[in-house]
């Protein structure tokens, strides 16, 4: 089929890539002509495994092409997606200003019958008002068809996640348009989920949100893990074992963040209140996350008290491991409070520097190499579950530190390990080592 994508960040460019490697044609769109111009030459912008050697080979076979000029990119095709940002506005609620603006470039080029599908997370009720924007005075021969196609990939595994999907959403009231999103992505052999256009956009906001809400649960259990004496490790097991339960989403830390959990809970909580109806559970998992954010930074101060002057080695920074992204990382308030407190901080990410320095403090140094952000500070502290962080030998650690102190906001070590080691150690939801 012959495909344009809009957008081409972590979600767009991952499907108009995955689509263009089952066959299709796929033109994708930005405004951002740096990047287009990068995406030519076969380089992405963003980190994501595998993705830079697909592109190269779908560029290379003729099925992928980049364009910053809509009309070019829009004329003549069967689908478009869009697939732009829908940050989250002052109020909480979902920012839709770039995904209308997009409608309209859209409703400008389109000459023929064409399905316009969703990829963006938004509200119920948008992809209606997407169907009206491009309506109006699109000439009245032509049939413009709407889909909600929600994206659950994950940063960090998002061509795996696009090959792999537990389900495909289509929701749309038109059935035509089902059959057509049916064919495209035939070729994945992924069960697909039909439905209508409000309950596929509820199910995005209602996936987020159970995830959100498990991440909370076990950061909660966690928390009275260490009142209690428990192991929250343990319990996670033992719990995600019964299959009403599972066995994702249970692992303690420092809480969710990235560019879609808090915004999306954000935005349905918000919605909630529109509508009249208040969602407790939530507003409860958004609390508890935000709580659990400043889990590290306090046993910091606890344990030294006066953080002026002293080295400490801040390990990982993206989001999560297997990504550059810093959009709402955990690391961020960490960081800051570490920061304002008077302690000198040098971190180390794999790939996450280039996009920190825009955001963290400038106070803050950094480095590729982890034994150079450990050489002698005071202590370390985990922020991102990075394999490099995780099978670093623990001894070396100990040989690096100034003094052997580990905060571990991931539960990346084995507290057997850290022990027979000798390093003070404290993880979440776990017995401390001293
Ligand atoms: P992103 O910020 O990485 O990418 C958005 C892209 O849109 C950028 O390349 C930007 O230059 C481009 N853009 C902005 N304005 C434009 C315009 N007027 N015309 C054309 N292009 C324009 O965003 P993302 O992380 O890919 O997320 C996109 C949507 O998918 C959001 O609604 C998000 O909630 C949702 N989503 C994201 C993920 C994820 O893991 N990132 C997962 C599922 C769903």
């Amino acid at each position: 089929m012959n495909i344009a994508v809009i957008g081409t960040g972590y979600v767009g460019l991952v499907t108009g890539v995955c689509l263009a490697h089952i066959g299709h044609d796929v033109t994708c769109i930005d405004i951002n002509e740096e990047k287009i111009k990068q995406l030519r030459t076969g380089h992405s912008p963003i980190y994501e495994q595998g993705l830079e050697e697909l592109l190269q080979t779908t560029i290379h076979k003729n099925n992928l092409h980049f364009t910053s000029s809509f009309q070019n990119g829009l004329t003549n095709k069967e689908v478009i997606f869009i697939a732009v940002g829908t940050p989250q506005s002052d109020d909480g609620s979902a920012d839709l200003s770039t995904l209308y603006t997009v409608c309209e470039e859209v409703r400008k080029y389109i000459h023929r019958n064409t399905v316009i599908v969703t990829k963006s997370t938004v509200p119920m009720g948008t992809n209606g008002q997407i169907k009206t924007i491009i309506e109006q005075k699109t000439a009245e021969n032509i049939s413009i068809q709407v889909v909600s196609n929600p994206e659950f990939l994950r940063q960090g595994s998002a061509v795996y996640d696009t090959f792999n999907a537990d389900r495909i959403v289509i929701g749309s009231d038109d059935k035509e348009a089902i059959k057509t999103m049916e064919e495209l992505y035939k070729p994945y052999k992924i069960p697909i989920v039909k439905t209508d256009l409000r309950s596929a956009e509820m199910i995005k906001y209602a996936a987020n949100a159970f995830l959100a809400m498990k991440i909370s649960f076990i950061n909660e259990i966690a928390n009275l893990c260490e009142q209690v004496d428990a192991n929250v490790d343990d319990v996670a097991q033992g719990i995600g074992m019964d299959n009403r339960i599972g066995e994702h989403f249970l692992k303690a830390g420092i809480g969710y963040g990235g560019s879609c959990f808090p915004k999306d809970m954000n935005a349905i909580i918000t919605l909630g209140k529109r509508s009249g109806y208040t969602l407790s559970i939530l507003e409860a998992v958004k609390y508890v996350n935000e709580k659990q954010n400043d889990w590290i930074a306090d046993k910091i101060l606890k344990r030294f008290g006066d953080l002026k002057g002293k080295k400490i080695a801040i390990l990982g920074l993206a989001f999560k491991a297997g990504t550059d992204d810093m959009r709402n990382a955990s690391s961020i308030p960490v960081v800051q409070k570490i920061i304002s407190a008077g302690a000198n901080i040098t971190a180390f990410d794999p790939v996450a520097i280039s996009n920190a320095k825009h955001i963290l403090p400038k106070e803050v140094n950094y480095t590729e190499l982890l034994e150079e952000a450990l050489d002698h500070a005071d202590c370390a502290v985990i922020l991102t579950d990075w394999k490099e962080i995780k099978d670093y030998p623990i001894h070396l650690f100990k040989q690096y530190l100034a003094h052997p102190i580990i905060f571990d906001g991931r539960n990346c070590l084995s507290l057997q390990a850290v022990k027979e080691c000798g390093i003070e150690y404290y993880s979440v939801g776990r017995p401390t080592i001293k």
